[in-house]
């Protein structure tokens, strides 16, 4: 006989911060969960023994603790303002102890499937040493990370020397003597190059466009604890921050990178003034796009060339839920089209907590998301009305997040959301959950 749906445990997949963060949203508010991590530990992609890691040894947070921290678990005093994955790690370990979640979460249990179940609630078939295993939930919180699933570029021409995803790299020492082509200059491309230049015989890295760079401190302080909590209008804040970035980090196509042919923040800002430095010391140089590829040789677009024993691939990651059929998750092009980037509309009960990328929004940001899904999931039981009135509106358009700025259309951009907006649009759903008679009474 199957129990009603209502008494099963919702099942949370992945253990990183989002899952640990959903895992404790829904103990806050009384529900039962299953944690599902296929790796040995807690900590996602910052646990650099997980082989799903992406993060590399030098891989530090660039946005600043205080910003990115789960607000009710702060760092312990005395971290620094952009800890590394280790630190980063031992919060997470810590995390997941004091709120007794460990426990309650399974892991090298890899979850090959969430199918939604004929009778209600969802059918979930994970993979651990024991074998294969199925089990009803339910619901089911997908919160397996975004940066796992490498996009390569597809090159013409053939390279006799080795083509690598950055997601395989580890450490500068890979890099040892090596002549290497780094392509893309977002946030890891500028972080390995910075790491290349101390190892490899030489280093050059590839651009399609140009990019702003924000240094860590600006006055002294972590960039963006300025002017925290008062959001400026979006045409100040791009015509303040611009004129800024021009103070402390000058004209990056003074270093030979091309000049943007979009605004600030209309993609993701590159946390790194290290690369500059490095560039103004000759140490690297700036080339265009590639063209084709031939023996050791790579041709680019604007008719150079070099010669290259490594070419290594920092260009980012494509979205990737390979347990969840994509019909579920309503996908066009690059994303799934998800209410608020969480909540799927073809199937009730399945909720995608950490799909979202945004300058700032930190692991705060991940729980509010969290938080939501929780108070959703309570309404049903406590407050049916609310839930039936929510469930309506999750059929309708998601609200406009981007906070006016017009992102690239970029896949990687296509989850983007503005913080601020973002924040700002959970806060009110979380109201319309939380308290449905105030909002009744106003209407
Ligand atoms: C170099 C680097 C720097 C970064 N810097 C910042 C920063 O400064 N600030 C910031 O906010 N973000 C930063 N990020 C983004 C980072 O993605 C988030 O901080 C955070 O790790 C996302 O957490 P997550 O739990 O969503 O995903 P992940 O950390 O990727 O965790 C997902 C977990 O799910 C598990 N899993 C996957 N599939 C399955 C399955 N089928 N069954 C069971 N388990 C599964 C994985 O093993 C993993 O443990 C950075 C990322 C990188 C790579």
């Amino acid at each position: 006989m199957h129990l009603p749906t209502a008494s099963l445990p919702v099942a949370v997949i992945g253990a990183g911060p989002s899952g640990l963060a959903a895992m404790r949203s829904l103990d806050r508010r009384g529900l039962s969960f299953t944690g599902f991590e296929k790796h040995t530990d807690v900590g996602g992609l910052w646990n650099i023994g997980n082989p799903a890691s992406t993060v590399y040894e030098s891989a530090h947070l660039i946005s600043s603790r205080t910003t990115t921290e789960f607000t009710e678990f702060p760092m312990p005093d005395g971290t620094p303002d952009y800890p590394g994955h280790r630190h980063l790690h031992r919060y997470f370990h810590s995390y997941a102890d004091n709120f007794r979640l460990r426990e309650r979460i399974r892991f090298s249990a890899e979850v090959l499937s969430a199918v939604p179940a004929a009778d209600g609630g969802w059918q979930l078939t994970w993979r651990d040493r024991g074998g294969e295993h199925t089990e009803r939930f339910r619901a089911v919180v997908a919160a397996s990370g975004t940066l796992h699933e490498p996009a390569l570029p597809a090159f013409a021409g053939s390279f006799d020397g080795e083509i690598r995803h950055a997601a395989r790299y580890r450490s500068g020492t890979e890099l040892a003597g090596r002549r290497v082509l780094i392509v893309g200059a977002g946030n890891s491309g500028c972080d390995i190059a910075v790491d290349a230049v101390h190892h490899a015989a030489a280093v050059d890295i590839s651009v399609r466009r140009g990019y702003y760079f924000v240094p860590k401190y600006v006055f002294g302080r972590p960039t963006d604890t300025l002017n925290q909590g008062r959001p400026l209008p979006r045409p100040l804040k791009q015509f303040l921050d611009k004129r800024l970035l021009r103070l402390f980090t000058g004209d990056p196509a003074r270093f030979g990178f091309p000049k943007p042919d979009y605004r600030i923040y209309e993609s993701h800002p590159v946390v790194n003034s290290l690369i500059l430095q490095h560039l103004g010391q000759g140490d690297l140089r700036v080339r265009a796009d590639v063209e084709r590829l031939d023996g050791t040789t790579v041709h680019f677009t604007d008719g150079g060339s070099g010669d290259y024993d490594l070419i290594l691939c920092a260009t980012g990651y494509r979205l990737h839920y390979p347990y969840l059929d994509s019909a579920l998750l309503d996908w066009r092009g690059a994303s799934p089209q998800l209410y608020l980037n969480i909540f799927s509309r073809s199937a009730p009960g399945l909720f995608v907590v950490g799909m979202v990328e945004a300058s700032g929004l930190g692991w705060q940001g991940r729980a509010a998301q969290a938080d939501l899904v929780a108070a959703y999931l309570a309404a049903q039981d406590g407050e049916p009305a609310a839930a039936a009135d929510f469930s309506r509106r999750l059929a309708g358009p998601s609200p406009d997040v981007t906070g006016g700025y017009r992102y690239l259309g970029l896949d990687r951009m296509s989850y983007y959301v503005n913080k601020d907006a973002y924040r700002a649009e959970l806060a009110r759903h979380q109201g319309l959950l939380d308290e449905p008679r105030e909002h009744a009474d106003a209407h």
